[in-house]
């Protein structure tokens, strides 16, 4: 089992691409840990996505 990393002192984020308004921003982790949070700098719309149970390894998502 891996261990989350917790203690580094910085908030996880993935990089998104918002196709709403073409703006790249970041999506936080949220506190539950369960999913990374964030809105559109530009709209504020709110976008989720989930940390699945196996991980990704995508760094980059696209908002549909
Ligand atoms: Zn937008």
């Amino acid at each position: 089992m891996n261990k989350p990393d917790e203690d580094k002192g910085s908030r996880p984020f993935i990089g998104i691409m918002f196709d709403c308004c073409h703006i790249y921003s970041r999506l936080y982790k949220n506190k539950a840990g369960t999913a990374y949070v964030g809105w559109c700098p530009k709209c504020m719309r709110k976008l989720e996505i989930k940390c699945g149970g196996g991980g990704t390894n995508q760094r980059i998502f696209r908002a549909q």
